[in-house]
């Protein structure tokens, strides 16, 4: 994924129009069951890696909101595919090409973030 967006989310929808991967949705759109927050997709959040700051972290105002994952790498394919069948996460699925896995469709992820920081979720801080 990338960054998540947790439950301290107010769903204004700030970051949604900012993201330049449209990787961000809101509830009623989200894939999740019964989503009641805004949502990330793994498989398209790119970690504005060409930005110095995560748009979504820039436009949210609210602190705790949205957090570090793991990168979306091979991997890290157990991870979001497990993600996936708990309904964590649910990763698009192309008729012809299959689930966008890590595996299969790994996206740009920020290296100067540690794993530790990931697999914790700590909030973004920049
Ligand atoms: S980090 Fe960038 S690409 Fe990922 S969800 Fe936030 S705005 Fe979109
Ligand atoms: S900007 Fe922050 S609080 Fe607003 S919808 Fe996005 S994650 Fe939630």
């Amino acid at each position: 994924m990338a960054v998540m967006i947790t439950d301290l989310c107010i769903n204004c929808s700030s970051c949604i129009d900012e993201c330049p991967a449209t990787a961000i949705v809101d509830a009623d759109s989200s894939p999740i069951e019964n989503a009641e927050f805004t949502y990330v997709k793994p498989e398209k959040c790119i970690e504005c890696v060409d930005s110095s700051v995560p748009k979504c972290f820039d436009a949210c105002p609210t602190e705790g909101a949205i957090v570090w994952n793991m990168p979306y790498i091979a991997q890290f394919n157990e991870y979001y595919m497990k993600g996936h069948e708990k309904g964590i996460y649910q990763i698009r699925v192309h008729k012809k090409r299959g689930i966008f896995s890590p595996e299969a469709n790994p996206k740009p992820y920020r290296k100067n973030i540690s794993l530790v920081d990931r697999e914790a979720h700590t909030v973004l801080a920049f």
